[in-house]
C-alpha cells in the first residue's frame, strides 16, 4: 500500500530536467511536483513500508517499484485535482463529449519514463538515483513492458490515449487486464518459442483496482421468447455470471493538467464459489467455477491480422464489451439523469471490428434495462458509435458461427437478429430487388455473424487509417456500404506519440532540436516542420549525422552486452521491424539478402560499406510459414557468422522479442527503414512514422502511409519501388507466374535456388515451393519474385545516396522535420472534427 505523507507538500517549482526543456508543466490547482528532497523522504517511506529496505540498500528493482508507487500516487492526485476542471465542464452546455475508446489491446509498453517526462519530474528522481549510482536507463529497464496488444493496432490505441491526455480530452480507453501480455519469443535453433509473459509482478503497481465500480456480465442462459398484449417479451435464465472488475491505469498528458484513464478489466466470480465441494474435501471442483471465469481474462490472443475464431476470445469480446457499457451508460445516467442526449454527450469509438459486439449490446441495454423503443434505442446507438477498420485482408476479417453466439450470448444473437432483419428491408428500398448485394452486405450470412459488417451499420463514421486505404475501403471492402451511405466513410491518418518516440527515445536528437527551432514543438508537432530550413545547414547536418552515428554505437554495445554481437556503427543499419506476415514481406528482404550474399561469395573482396541487416518480429504462434521464415533470416546470420571475410562485409541479427521498449532503443539507430508490404495490403503502418521521424530513410512500396510520407518529403527524400496497388490488382487478374521469372532472371534463380540448398545445416525448400509453385491457386499471393528486380535497384540507389553523406543528412533533416503530420495529436485532432465531433475541455 502506498504510505501516507507526513508533511504536506511545499508548494515550490520543480528544476528542469534539461535547461531547454518545455516550460513549466501545466498542472491544476492542488497538486505540485515535490522537490529532490522531499522525493527522497517519500522513496523512503515507500522502501521501509513496502519493501523492508532502506535506500542504501534498496535494489534497483525494488526502487523502480516504490518511484512508480510514487509517481502513480501523484497522477492519482492530479487526476483528482482535474477531475473539479471536468465537472465545471460537463456542468455546460458546451458540445464537448466523453470519448470512449474501446480496444481488445493497448500496447503501451513501459510507463515509468514517460510518466516522468510528462510531468517534468526527470530530473528531480534523476538526481536522487544518481546518489545511489544509478542511472535512469538502469532504472528503467527494471520495468516490464506491459505488451497487452500484438502490434499496429494496439501500439496505436496507446498512441491515442496519450495524444488524448496531452490536448485535454476527456476520454477513457476501455480494455482487458490480460494476466499474460503478448508471448515472449525466444529464438531456438532459429524457431520462434513463445514464452508467458508474466508482466504483472512490476507492472501492477501502475494498475488501481477499483471494487466499488464492478459490473456483471451474463453468458450462456435458456432464452425462450413470447407474445403478450405488449408485444414480444423474452426471458432467460441460469446465465453465467462473471464479475468485471476494473483496473485503472492513469495517462498523464504531457505539459497538460489532464489525466485520463485506462480502464482494464480482470474477470472473475466470487460467488460462485462451491462450499459444498470445499467441505466434502474436493478443492478442485469448489474453485471450477471461479477458474472458468478467471479464464476470461487469462491471456492475450497472440494473432496479429489473422481470426481464430475461438469461443474464449469471443468470450472475451463481450465480457469487455457489456462491461464497458454498462459503466458508460451508468456514468451517463449519474451525471445528465436521462439517456435522451446520450450521443450529445458520448463518443463511443471501436478500434477495429472487436468490440462490434457494443452495438447490440446498447442496444440490449436501453431496451432491456432502460425501457426504450427498438427505434429510439436504434438512433441512439448508431449517433453514438464510429468505427476505424485496420485491414482489408480477407483472413482478418472477424466472422463467428452464429451458433456460438446464439449459445453463449442469446439475447444478443436475437438482437443482432432483428438488425440483420431490419437492415435487409431498408436496403430493399434503397437496392430494390438486388438480393446478391444485400445478402452480402448483411450481418448475418452463411450462417456467420460479420463484424465488419455489423459495425458499418450500427456506426455512423466509418474510417480508413491511410488516406490510400480508405480509398480502398470506399472503392472494394465496403463499396455497397459506400453506394449506400456515401458520406458515412472518412480517413484518418494514423499517428504517432512523438514524444515518445523521438522526445524520450532520442533524447540528443532532441536537445538539437531544443537548440535549432527550441522546444515549443515538443508540445505542438507542427513546429517541427521548422526544422526542414536546417536541411541546408551544414553544420546542424553535422550533428545530425554524429548523433545517428552515436546512437548506432549505443545500441551496438547493448546488442554485445545482451548477445555477444557487436555490429560495426560505421555499417549501414538496415531495419525491418512489425510482426512476421507474408503480406510484410520480410521473404523479399530475405531474398535480397540472399543475392548480396551470393555476390560477396563469389568476390569476397569487394570495395563496399559494411552492411547490417536487422531484423526485429513475432510470428503468430501457429502461424508455421511465418515461423519459417524467421528461422531462414536467423539460419542466413548464423551462416554468415561463421565467415569471418564476409561478416566484416555484411551481417545479418534477427533481434530477439520484439516489444515496444526495443523499438524505442532501434528507431533511433536506424539508417534505412524497411517499409516493402504488397501495395495495398498494408493498411497505414506506424513503425515508418518511427523511423522517419528518427531520421530514417525509407525503401518502400507505395502502400499504406509510405504514400503520405512520399508527400510530405518529396519525392528526392524516399525510395519507392515496385508496382502500385492497382498495378497488383491487374496482375493478380491476369495471373501470376512466378516460375517464369524465376527462369528468366539469373539473380532470383540464384537465390531461390540457395533456400533449396539452405543455410547452417536447414534447407528452405518449403518457401522454394512457396515462391514457385502453387500450392494455392498461385504461388505466393504477395509476389515477391514480381517486385524483386525494382527492388534491389532501388536499394541500390538508397546506398549510394549513403555516401553522400550531405545529401543524406539533408534528406534525414526533411523526414525529421516532415514527420510532423504523423503525430497522434494531428489524428486525434482529426477524430474530434472529423469523427466523434467534440473539442478539448480546455477549448
Ligand atoms: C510500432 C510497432 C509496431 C507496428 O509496426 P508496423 O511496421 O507499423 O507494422 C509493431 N510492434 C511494435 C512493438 C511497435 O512498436
Amino acid at each position: 500500500m502506498p504510505t501516507k505523507r507526513k508533511k504536506s507538500a511545499v508548494k515550490k517549482a520543480a528544476p528542469k530536467q534539461t535547461a531547454a526543456a518545455p516550460a513549466s508543466p501545466n498542472t491544476p490547482q492542488g497538486f505540485t511536483l515535490p522537490t529532490e528532497a522531499e522525493f527522497l523522504e517519500e522513496l523512503t517511506l515507500h522502501l521501509e513500508n513496502n519493501y523492508h529496505t532502506d535506500f542504501e540498500n534498496a535494489s534497483p528493482r525494488e526502487l523502480y517499484m516504490a518511484t512508480a508507487e510514487i509517481v502513480n500516487s501523484q497522477l492519482l492526485k492530479k487526476k483528482w485535482a482535474f477531475n473539479k476542471v471536468r465537472r465545471e465542464a460537463e456542468k455546460k452546455e458546451s458540445g464537448k463529449k466523453k470519448i470512449y475508446y474501446i480496444s481488445m489491446e493497448f500496447l503501451m509498453g513501459q510507463s515509468l519514463k514517460n510518466n516522468l517526462y510528462n510531468l517534468d519530474e526527470t530530473g528531480i528522481v534523476a538526481g536522487v538515483m544518481k546518489r545511489r549510482g544509478i542511472s535512469m536507463e538502469e532504472l528503467y529497464d527494471q520495468e516490464p513492458d506491459a505488451g497487452l496488444g500484438n502490434g499496429g493496432l494496439g501500439r496505436l490505441a496507446a498512441c491515442y490515449m496519450d495524444a488524448l491526455a496531452s490536448q485535454e480530452y476527456d476520454a477513457t480507453g476501455f480494455s482487458i487486464r490480460y494476466e499474460y501480455g503478448l508471448f515472449k519469443q525466444k529464438i531456438v535453433d532459429g524457431w520462434q518459442v513463445e514464452m508467458p509473459d508474466n508482466w504483472l509482478p512490476g507492472g501492477h503497481v501502475w494498475l488501481n483496482r477499483r471494487d466499488e465500480d464492478t459490473f456483471r456480465v451474463g453468458f450462456y442462459g435458456d432464452y425462450h421468447e413470447y407474445w403478450t398484449e405488449e408485444g414480444l417479451q423474452y426471458n432467460i435464465e441460469n446465465q453465467q455470471i462473471v464479475e468485471a472488475i476494473p483496473f485503472d491505469m492513469c495517462i498523464s498528458g504531457a505539459d497538460s493538467p489532464a489525466v485520463d484513464k485506462l480502464r482494464l478489466w480482470w474477470s472473475t466470480n466470487r460467488e460462485s464459489f462451491d462450499m459444498n465441494s470445499f467441505n466434502n474435501g474436493d478443492f478442485t471442483r469448489a474453485q471450477q467455477e471461479t477458474n472458468k471465469a478467471e479464464l476470461i481474462s487469462k491471456v492475450l490472443y497472440p494473432a496479429d491480422n489473422i481470426e481464430e475464431g475461438k469461443e474464449l476470445r469471443l468470450k472475451q469480446q463481450y465480457f469487455m464489451v457489456s462491461a464497458s457499457c454498462q459503466n458508460i451508460i451508468r456514468d451517463h445516467l449519474r451525471l445528465h439523469g436521462t439517456l435522451d442526449n446520450f450521443p450529445e454527450k458520448v463518443a463511443i469509438h471501436i478500434n477495429d471490428t472487436h468490440p462490434a459486439l457494443c452495438v447490440p449490446e446498447l442496444m440490449r441495454l436501453f431496451m432491456d434495462e432502460h425501457g426504450m423503443e427498438w427505434d429510439k434505442a436504434w438512433d441512439l446507438v448508431t449517433r453514438t458509435v464510429t468505427y476505424t477498420n485496420h485491414t482489408v485482408l480477407a483472413e482478418a476479417l472477424e466472422k463467428w458461427n452464429q451458433q456460438l453466439v446464439r449459445m453463449l450470448m442469446p439475447r444478443i444473437y436475437a438482437i443482432i437478429r432483428e438488425i440483420d432483419r431490419r437492415f435487409r428491408e431498408d436496403m430493399e428500398k434503397l437496392f430494390p430487388g438486388d438480393t446478391g448485394k444485400i445478402n452480402y452486405m448483411a450481418p448475418l450470412g452463411e450462417d456467420q455473424v460479420r463484424m465488419a459488417n455489423l459495425s458499418v451499420i450500427g456506426s455512423h463514421r466509418v474510417n480508413g487509417v491511410s488516406a490510400l486505404h480508405s480509398e480502398i475501403l470506399k472503392d472494394d471492402l465496403f463499396h455497397d456500404f459506400y453506394l449506400a451511405w456515401p458520406d458515412k466513410f472518412t480517413n484518418v491518418t494514423n499517428g504517432i506519440a512523438y514524444r515518445r518516440w523521438l522526445c524520450q527515445s532520442n533524447p540528443k536528437l532532441a536537445s538539437l532540436l531544443d537548440e535549432t527551432i527550441g522546444p515549443d514543438y515538443r508540445k505542438d508537432a507542427r513546429k517541427l516542420e521548422e526544422f526542414a530550413k536546417f536541411a541546408s545547414d551544414s553544420s546542424v547536418r553535422k550533428r545530425v549525422e554524429e548523433i545517428k552515428r552515436e546512437n548506432k554505437a549505443a545500441f551496438s554495445d547493448r546488442l554485445k552486452a545482451e548477445t555477444g554481437i557487436c555490429p560495426d556503427p560505421d555499417s549501414l543499419f538496415i531495419t525491418q521491424a512489425k510482426r512476421l506476415h507474408e503480406y510484410k514481406r520480410q521473404l523479399l528482404n530475405a531474398l535480397r539478402i540472399i543475392s548480396r550474399y551470393n555476390m560477396l561469395r563469389e568476390n569476397p573482396n569487394l570495395d563496399m560499406r559494411p552492411e547490417t541487416y536487422l531484423f526485429a518480429a513475432k510470428s503468430a504462434p501457429n502461424y508455421y510459414l511465418a515461423k519459417n521464415i524467421i528461422q531462414l533470416i536467423c539460419r542466413i546470420g548464423e551462416e554468415i557468422e561463421k565467415d569471418p571475410k564476409i561478416r566484416q562485409k555484411m551481417r545479418v541479427i534477427f533481434l530477439e522479442n520484439y516489444s515496444v521498449s526495443m523499438a524505442e532503443r532501434l528507431m533511433p539507430a536506424s539508417d534505412i527503414s524497411e517499409q516493402i508490404s504488397l501495395a495495398g495490403k498494408e493498411a497505414s503502418g506506424t513503425g515508418n512514422m518511427k523511423l522517419m521521424i528518427n531520421g530514417a530513410i525509407t525503401i518502400g512500396t507505395l502502400d499504406g502511409a509510405n504514400v503520405e510520407m512520399r508527400e510530405a518529403v518529396g519525392d528526392d527524400a524516399i525510395f519507392i519501388f515496385g508496382q502500385k496497388a492497382d498495378e497488383v490488382q491487374k496482375n493478380l487478374a491476369a495471373g501470376y507466374h512466378s516460375l517464369d521469372i524465376y527462369e528468366s532472371n539469373p539473380a532470383v534463380k540464384a537465390a531461390v535456388d540457395r533456400l533449396g540448398e539452405g543455410f547452417a545445416g536447414t534447407d528452405f525448400h518449403k518457401l522454394k515451393d512457396y515462391l514457385l509453385r502453387p500450392t494455392y491457386s498461385i504461388a505466393d499471393p504477395y509476389m515477391c519474385l514480381k517486385d524483386f528486380d525494382d527492388y534491389c535497384r532501388v536499394h541500390q540507389e538508397i546506398q549510394d545516396a549513403y555516401e553522400d553523406r550531405e545529401r543524406w543528412n539533408s534528406m534525414s533533416i526533411r523526414n525529421i522535420a516532415m514527420a510532423a503530420r504523423f503525430a497522434a495529436d494531428r489524428s486525434i485532432r482529426d477524430y474530434a472534427r472529423e469523427i466523434w465531433h467534440t473539442k478539448p475541455i480546455s477549448e
